[in-house]
């Protein structure tokens, strides 16, 4: 776990006080590789590549959280908009958000994640 005197100045901002990167700025938009995405303060898994789509949005999205128990959901009215804000349950920061025009085929919906708020864990090949 990563103390908040210890994040760049634009993680905090996303984890702490609900920012938004840039879109299409950050390291895991266009990213492809097989493994475990995991919360970058604290090292919760969080996402698997396995449900990593391409929304067009220029944030990771996905259409599952590796495990559910690892998120908190709710309700967030920024902006006046009524939207439901992503959080990882182990460390409170702030990930993304939630939508729900996801791919219909995958159940429809779009966890839309800074990729600031992420690590990758590359999956070795397992042979089993
Ligand atoms: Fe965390």
């Amino acid at each position: 776990m990563k103390k908040d005197t210890e994040l760049s100045s634009e993680l905090r901002h996303v984890a702490r006080e609900g920012g938004t990167e840039a879109p299409f700025t950050g390291a895991y938009v266009h990213f492809n590789e097989k493994g475990v995405y995991t919360c970058a303060i604290c090292g919760t898994s969080l996402f698997s590549s396995d449900t990593k789509f391409d929304s067009g949005s220029g944030w990771p999205s996905f259409t599952n959280p590796a495990n559910t128990e690892h998120l908190i959901l709710q309700k967030d009215h920024r902006f006046g908009i009524e939207r439901t804000e992503v959080l990882c349950k182990t460390c409170g920061a702030h990930l993304g958000h939630l939508f729900m025009d996801g791919p219909p085929e995958a159940g429809g919906k779009r966890y839309c994640i800074n990729s600031i708020s992420l690590d990758f864990d590359k999956k070795e090949e397992n042979h089993s």
